[in-house]
């Protein structure tokens, strides 16, 4: 695969940042992740501004953030990701420069772009359902921004992996706040609920996107705390993600949620949604 790095493309394997880059002594970065249907990016704009407004909390200043898009256009084309299904990786440091903590004056932000194809789950995660486990939350007070500080982030999903679960959900004084790598939802009093947009979040794209189609599928919507009693009194569960799309939570802490089977809002909830990326990708195909 051909991946941008400061200004050149190359071969991966090629790609090499200086051991003083301050997203590998400091996390001193900010990553997106976009998905690609049919060879055609889909959100581009939303994952722009949710960059941006990253770059602007890290005060890190890059010449021309629309540029981004033809450089993930031109690794699609290069890397004949045309057709199918591909994510773009985008990851913004402040740069390299003698360690310090204090920000370095006159360095150039390292600038990485990647795309490749997208290895879809299996389908019996979204047929069956995934398992989930909680997890304390203690991570930091800014999870809005989409930081490369990802540490308790890989911790979380390191023990739903060795639980043979899908994903971590994230509690903090009895409340669901999200996943690792994911939002939650929950329907609560035939209500879909999620987290409220806020700092102790990552506001996902496609979790905007789930709240915008509650009025497709007919059902109200409401941003408020999920209790994890709520949650095990058998509230159907789903997650959303650019790569988890939306996929149904079976059993959490190994115990079965409801019937143990994905639940009619979450089914009606993938069917808008997938019907949303077909009209997506043909709109911006033409
Ligand atoms: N929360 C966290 C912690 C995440 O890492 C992600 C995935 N980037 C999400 C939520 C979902 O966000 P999106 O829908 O924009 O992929």
């Amino acid at each position: 695969m051909i991946v941008y790095l400061n200004g050149q493309y190359m071969p991966h394997e090629n790609a090499r940042v200086s051991v003083d880059d301050r997203g590998f002594l400091f996390a001193d970065g900010i990553y997106e992740v976009a998905r690609v249907y049919a060879g055609q990016i889909f959100e581009w704009e939303a994952h722009l501004a949710r960059l941006t407004n990253g770059l602007r909390a890290l005060q890190i200043e890059i010449a021309d953030t629309a540029a981004l898009e033809n450089i993930a256009d031109r690794l699609l084309n290069e890397n004949k990701l045309r057709s199918g299904d591909a994510t773009i990786y985008i990851q913004i440091t402040r740069g390299a420069a003698p360690r310090a903590h204090a920000f370095p004056a006159n360095v150039q932000p390292t600038i990485f772009v990647a795309s490749k194809p997208f290895k879809q789950h299996p389908a019996t995660y979204f047929t069956d359902g995934v398992g989930a486990i909680t997890y304390a939350d203690n991570r930091w007070a800014r999870c809005d921004i989409k930081s490369v500080s990802l540490l308790p982030n890989v911790l979380a999903n390191q023990a739903a992996h060795a639980a043979d679960a899908f994903e971590a959900i994230f509690v903090k004084d009895g409340v669901a706040i999200e996943g690792s790598h994911s939002n939650l939802f929950a329907v609560v009093n035939g209500a879909i609920t999620t987290y409220p947009s806020c700092n102790y979040i990552l506001s996902g794209i496609t979790r905007r996107i789930v709240l915008e189609l509650g009025k497709t599928i007919g059902l109200p919507v409401r941003e408020a705390p999920i209790l994890i009693e709520e949650i095990f009194a058998g509230a159907e569960l789903f997650l959303s993600g650019t790569t988890t799309e939306i996929m149904p939570v079976t059993t959490v802490d190994g115990r079965t949620i409801r019937d143990g089977k994905p639940g009619p809002v979450t089914k009606a909830m993938e069917k808008a949604f997938m019907e949303l990326i077909e009209r997506s990708a043909a709109s911006r195909a033409a």
